[in-house]
């Protein structure tokens, strides 16, 4: 098994990725809240770590794969709040949303997607443990992770204390209410009370909801165990979500909580990070109706990870191109039986095997895809060059074969028609009928009508012209 070097937040470095327990990885990303539509800043993420995960198992290992659900948090209920709705189905509707995106994008599922609701019992045992050790403490309703009973708190973002009482300041005045239940302005909440008209549990301090920090920190131990391979996010999650996960798994069990932390960059507009509150997002399901999702998924890939993409309609329309170039290409592939009656050349074979040690580089170089896209492209351009069908055919099976590595479906829509286009196309013909019988060609008129009837499109005459529906 070839080396794999990731870039671990944790050292700020890369280093040589080495399982715990032989070639078995335990691997948790942090998945949405839902309480809106996914926009590509989220797509960037669940692709991003889908490929990881699909390189992994590619490489040889043996990949559990985690990705949660918060469905228990303050902007879900107010937003249901705001529709009248239960928090329950608001964020049950949303959960849909964001599969049916995952699916549309080629994201595989994961082996495990627990929803934070589903494990309160362990959120509960969790803060009674953290209480117990000494680690946390009540506060009227409230239960606070006590940072100061930490040391290694910052480790993560790599801030030590005294900055970070610097930063809480802001926070301190915005939270206000909250400071005279703290013991200090940087201690987080375990567990929020809430009202009993509202979403919550019963708990020994009360009725009220977790944090949503802990959410994780008990699904990792529930899932995973006490100690995983990967723990992985954006990059906006370094702190605090990752930094107080770390304080609460690893003040507990004192052992580490991931052994490396990887981080996504963001999806920018115009420089600026896109995020909901800058109204500037452009949602999955806006962008799959005109671009196809391996067109989005290349446009994600084709930069790696750790850089920010800057996201404009142009620079996606330029992915269309390369898409396009691969299946081209790729359209020389031929089926195994197919394959197995056909000898390639010397020249093809060793072109592959380059490919391939290339490509293995590439991914194993902290995931660059962007490298590893750059290969896939060259590769296609030899297809296209050399005048061997054979050859064609089997370079374009190895195409094919490392395409679907990065989770491409290589699905050939380059002849694909939407609805709009098909309408606006049927009502071309339309026109071209009048004017065949305006000028008294009958025959080409009929001919029209009749095809159209065949392909299941009924014409309908009337002294206004001709209309059309889809029977
Ligand atoms: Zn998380």
């Amino acid at each position: 098994m070839s080396k794999i070097h990731v870039f671990n937040t944790l050292l700020g470095k890369k280093e040589e990725f080495i399982p715990r327990q032989g070639n078995a990885v335990k691997m948790y990303a942090c998945g949405p809240t839902v309480y809106d539509l996914s926009h590509l800043g989220h797509a960037r993420m669940a692709i991003v770590w889908d490929v990881v995960q699909r390189y992994l198992r590619f490489a040889g290992y043996d990949v559990t794969y985690v990705r949660n659900i918060t469905d228990v948090d303050d902007k879900i209920i107010k937003r249901a709040r705001e529709l009248g709705i239960t928090p329950e189905k608001l964020s049950r509707q949303y959960t849909y949303k964001f599969w049916h995106d995952m699916q549309e994008l080629n994201v595989e599922s994961p082996d495990f997607e627990p929803r934070a609701t589903e494990f309160i019992a362990q959120m509960i045992a969790f803060t009674q443990a953290l209480i117990d050790a000494g680690h946390a403490y009540q506060s009227e309703g409230d239960v606070y992770f006590d940072v100061a009973s930490f040391k290694e708190y910052g480790k993560l973002g790599k801030q030590n204390l005294e900055q970070l009482l610097v930063g809480a300041r802001d926070q301190a005045v915005a939270q206000e209410s909250l400071a005279h239940l703290k013991k200090s302005p940087v201690d987080f909440a375990l567990w929020k009370s809430a009202d009993v008209s509202e979403l919550g549990w019963p708990s020994p301090w009360g009725y009220g909801r977790p944090g949503w920090h802990l959410e994780c920190s008990a699904m990792v131990k529930r899932i995973l165990g006490e100690t995983i391979d990967i723990h992985a996010g954006g990059e906006d999650l370094v702190f605090p979500h990752h930094e107080n996960e770390i304080a609460q798994s690893e003040a507990l069990h004192g052992q580490p909580m991931a052994r490396y932390w990887l981080h996504n960059s963001f999806v920018q507009t115009n420089s600026e990070k896109m995020a909901k509150s800058l109204g500037n997002f452009k949602t999955i399901q806006d962008l799959l109706q005109t671009f196809s999702p391996d067109t989005i998924r290349l446009f994600i890939l084709q930069s790696h990870y750790r850089n920010p993409i800057d996201f404009t309609i142009e620079s996606l329309q330029g992915t269309s191109t390369g898409i396009q170039r691969l299946l081209r290409a790729a359209s020389f592939a031929i089926s195994a039986d197919e394959a197995e009656a056909e000898i390639p050349s010397a020249a093809a074979q060793a072109a592959a095997e380059t490919f391939k040690q290339e490509f293995a580089e590439a991914m194993n170089n902290d995931f660059n895809t962007a490298i590893a896209i750059s290969q896939l492209y060259q590769l296609a351009d030899g297809i296209t060059q050399t005048s061997s069908l054979s050859d064609k055919h089997y370079l374009a099976n190895t195409l094919l074969h490392y395409a679907k590595v990065l989770g491409l479906t290589m699905k050939d829509t380059r002849k694909d028609i939407n609805n709009e286009v098909g309408s606006k196309l049927i009502d071309l013909i339309l026109t071209l009928r009048s004017e065949a019988r305006a000028r008294k060609d009958y025959a080409s008129a009929d001919l029209i009508r009749k095809t159209l009837t065949e392909i299941g499109v009924n014409v309908m005459d009337s002294p206004q012209g001709a209309s059309w529906e889809r029977v």
